[in-house]
This record gives C-alpha cells, sequence and structure tokens, in this order.
C-alpha cells in the first residue's frame, strides 16, 4: 500500500509545472507525473517571444526545462512515465503507471491538447525550422514572407487573417471545396487581398533547403491526383486539436471534443478533488501564459480544497479524553 499523498498533478507543460509550483510552495508535496514526453507543446516550438518575463525571447524546450527546474526547486518530485490509468471511484483518488499505484486526495489533470499533424516525416523535420503549428506564437516570424496555412476550419482562417499583419502573401490550402469553417470567418479571409486559395489540394512533402530550412511544399491535387511545388518560407498546419483526455473520459465531465468541463470560474471538475488546468480544458486560449495561469488556479483550489477536508476531518474526531 503506498502513501496518500496531498496532490498528484498528471502533466508536464506550462500548466502542470505551475500547478506544482505553487503546491509545492504550499508544502504540499506535489508527486507529478510529467509524462515519457514532457514539456508538452512547447518542445516543438523554437524562440518563445510571448512568455512574459523572457525580454529577449527562449527556447520553447529551454522554457520548460525552466518551468520544471523552479517547481523542483521547491521539492515537487516527477515520475517521468505516462500515466496508463486512474481510478477516480472513490478516495484516495488513484493513479496508475503500469503496476505502479499513486494515490493522492487530490488530482490535477493537466495533460494539455495536441495540435493534428498532417503526418510526414518532412513536416517533422522542418518543426520549428518553418513548419508550426501556432500562428500567434510564430507569425512574427515571417515579416514580408510567404506562408502556406493548411485546414478549412475557423483556425485556418483566423490564422491566415492574422499571418497578413506580418505575411507578404498567405495561401490557404484546403483538401475540398467546401469550409468547415463559419462563412464568415471564410468571406473575410476571401476579402484579404493578402489571401489565396488552393482548394481540392493537400500537402504531400515538406520542402527543405542547404540551411536546414523550409522552402516550400509539395502540394497535390486531390481531383486530378496531379503535383507541383509551392515556393513558402513558412506552413502554419491548423488542422485541428486533439485534447489529451482518453484517460479521463469515463470519469470527468466533457464536452463533445473531448475537453474537460470545469465549473465556472474555477478549475473544479465533476469530481471532488479533481481540477483540471491548461489546455486540456481550454479550447479557446490555447497559450503557454494562460495555461501556467490556470495551473496557478488549480493549485489554489486543490490547496483550499485540501484544508477543507483537513478541517472537516478535525471537526469530526473525537475529542482527546
Ligand atoms: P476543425 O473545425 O476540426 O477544422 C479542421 C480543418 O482541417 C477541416 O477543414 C479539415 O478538413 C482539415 N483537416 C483535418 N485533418 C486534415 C489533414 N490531415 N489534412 C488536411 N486537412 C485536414 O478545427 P479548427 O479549425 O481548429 O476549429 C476547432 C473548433 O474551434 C471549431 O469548433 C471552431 O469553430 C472553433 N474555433 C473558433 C474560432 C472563432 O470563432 N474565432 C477560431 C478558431 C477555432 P475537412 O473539413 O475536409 O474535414
Amino acid at each position: 500500500m503506498t502513501d496518500v499523498r496531498d496532490v498528484i498533478i498528471i502533466g508536464g507543460g506550462p500548466a502542470g509545472y505551475t500547478a506544482a509550483l505553487y503546491t509545492a510552495r504550499a508544502n504540499l508535496h506535489p508527486l507529478v507525473i510529467e509524462g515519457f514526453n514532457w514539456g508538452g507543446q512547447l518542445m516543438i516550438t523554437s524562440d518563445v517571444e510571448n512568455y512574459p518575463g523572457y525580454a529577449d525571447g527562449i527556447l520553447g524546450p529551454t522554457m520548460m526545462a525552466d518551468f520544471r527546474r523552479q517547481a523542483e526547486r521547491f521539492g515537487a518530485e516527477f515520475v517521468t512515465d505516462d500515466v496508463t490509468r486512474v481510478d477516480f471511484s472513490e478516495q484516495p483518488l488513484r493513479v496508475y503507471v503500469g503496476n505502479n499505484e499513486y494515490r493522492a486526495e487530490s488530482v490535477v489533470v493537466a495533460t494539455g491538447a495536441s495540435a493534428r499533424q498532417l503526418g510526414l516525416p518532412s513536416e517533422q523535420t522542418l518543426q520549428g525550422r518553418g513548419v508550426s503549428y501556432c500562428a500567434t506564437c510564430d507569425g512574427a516570424f515571417f515579416r514580408d514572407k510567404n506562408v502556406i496555412v493548411v485546414g478549412g476550419g475557423d483556425s485556418a482562417m483566423e490564422e491566415a487573417t492574422f499571418l497578413t499583419r506580418f505575411a507578404q502573401k498567405v495561401v490557404v490550402v484546403h483538401r475540398r471545396e467546401e469550409f468547415r469553417a463559419s462563412p464568415i470567418m471564410v468571406e473575410r479571409a476571401r476579402a484579404n487581398e493578402k489571401i489565396e486559395f488552393v482548394l481540392n489540394a493537400v500537402v504531400d512533402e515538406v520542402l527543405g533547403g542547404e540551411q536546414g530550412h523550409m522552402t516550400g511544399v509539395v502540394l497535390r491535387d486531390t481531383v486530378t491526383g496531379e503535383t507541383r511545388e509551392l515556393e513558402a518560407d513558412g506552413l502554419f498546419v491548423a488542422v485541428g486539436h486533439d485534447p489529451n483526455t482518453a484517460l479521463f473520459l469515463d470519469w470527468l465531465d466533457h464536452d463533445d471534443q473531448g475537453y474537460l468541463v470545469t465549473e465556472p470560474r474555477s478549475t473544479r471538475t465533476n469530481i471532488p478533488g479533481v481540477f483540471a488546468a491548461g489546455d486540456v480544458q481550454d479550447h479557446t486560449y490555447r497559450q503557454a501564459v494562460t495555461a501556467a495561469g490556470s495551473g496557478t488556479m488549480a493549485a489554489l483550489d486543490a490547496q483550499r480544497w485540501l484544508e477543507e477536508q483537513h478541517h472537516r476531518r478535525e471537526v469530526a474526531a473525537p475529542a482527546p479524553a
């Protein structure tokens, strides 16, 4: 039988590490089960220039190592492995990594979301060297450049429109003729003279130059099968995100896209003692700084919840003889 901890944090991104920092500084001795590939989406980001405090910018992986180190400094412990199962049926809450059972009175779920990828080997190679999954994060690196946005949903339209602030030309590549995006978003993009559309087309390959940076893509027409090269300095993949919630769907309330649902103005889920922070419950803002803020909220919510439980037990305990 393992000890019952105050708090277990599942996830090693900005939300999880910030929750770890705050709970560690509140003497709650958090255990962070950070995932085998800790660091989250920032591990596939090169320069981060929009995180307050890093005036000169910072590499995504370096920033995550800083977050982790800061939580460790105050006593957070880490398990660098993936959670395989949870059991939230009763207190203490149970979290499993293979056959290892961890028990805690409270759990913060901060497993994030993953940007969907096109699944091309060349896309992997050129991540951070032209290939990006976040226009808000990386758009400013493409001043006066030509960029491509893949996708036909609201994100693709929004990112394409946003990118016209910097880029000279934005080409939206979508695999069919109809858009999933709302008509108003499509109209706004169509009205922007910097945006061009290539429909019925998919990216078959991302091309890289001698310097290791992206130089263009190979497009394939989905109707004729013909291929052609299109020069570009950047490729923004905007084909949706998937929340990393498969482990929790049987236990925690979620919306039809699988994002966890929390009570308004709180990180509380439907299970007492279980809190959700960061992109796993937020498909609107999806920024490192908002995820970190949400991790803080979860830590404070967990801390208050634990105090309430301890107080309740003290009141219920019989007075000493
Ligand atoms: P989405 O609505 O799921 O759209 C994804 C798009 O990517 C679709 O057009 C899809 O094509 C395409 N796609 C998927 N996989 C692809 C692949 N492997 N290769 C090429 N194309 C692929 O995702 P989203 O645009 O991120 O939006 C998610 C949610 O957030 C939506 O509910 C959206 O309304 C909302 N949102 C709202 C706003 C806003 O209102 N300001 C902004 C952003 C997002 P098909 O259409 O052919 O399937």
